[in-house]
C-alpha cells in the first residue's frame, strides 16, 4: 500500500473533489451489493497516526453496502446530498453535515437525491472486515417500513 499520501506535506486539489496523485479507486474490489461509489485514500495513516482518511464519491442513484462491523466511522459530508441509514434511522443529509456510525449498528448510504453523495469517512488503520446482512438480518432489518424501503442489497 502507497504511503504517499501520509508522507506527502502538501496536496493540492486538482479539479473538484480530486487531488493531486491520489488515485480513482473502486469502492471496493468485488461484489453487486453497491453501485456507482468511488474511493480516494486521502490519508493512508500509520504508525503514529492510527486512522486512514477516506473520501468516498457516490453518483446519482448509487449506494454502499450494507453493512456492520466493530471498527467506527466518522463521516463529514463534503458534496451534494442524500440519505443515510444508520441503526434503524433514515435520515437526509447533505454538505457539513456530520454522521457517526457506532461499533456493529447498520448503515448504508445512497445518493437519492438527483444529486452526488461525497464524504469523507475516518476509520481505524487496524479494523475489522465488515459483515453483510443474512437473510435472516435482512427480515428483522425490513419489519420497519421506512429501512425496508431504503435499503439496497
Ligand atoms: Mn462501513
Amino acid at each position: 500500500m502507497s504511503t504517499e499520501a501520509t508522507t506527502k506535506v502538501f496536496t493540492h486539489q486538482t479539479e473538484p473533489f480530486r487531488w493531486e496523485e491520489i488515485p480513482l479507486l473502486a469502492y471496493k474490489e468485488e461484489g453487486t451489493h453497491f453501485h456507482k461509489i468511488t474511493r480516494q485514500v486521502l490519508f493512508e495513516g500509520g504508525d503514529k497516526l492510527g486512522c486512514q482518511w477516506r473520501y468516498f464519491e457516490i453518483s446519482e442513484g448509487g449506494h454502499s453496502t450494507l453493512e456492520k462491523h466493530d471498527h467506527i466511522h466518522s463521516v463529514m459530508i463534503l458534496r451534494g446530498r442524500g440519505e443515510a441509514l444508520v441503526g434503524d434511522e433514515v435520515r437526509a443529509i447533505g454538505t457539513m453535515d456530520l454522521v457517526y456510525v457506532p461499533s456493529m449498528t447498520w448503515h448504508q448510504f445512497r445518493a437519492n437525491c438527483n444529486d452526488y453523495l461525497g464524504f469523507l469517512c475516518l476509520v481505524n488503520c487496524d479494523r475489522d472486515r465488515p459483515i453483510r446482512p443474512t437473510d435472516e438480518d435482512l427480515r428483522d432489518l425490513r419489519r420497519n417500513p421506512k429501512v425496508a424501503d431504503f435499503i439496497r442489497t
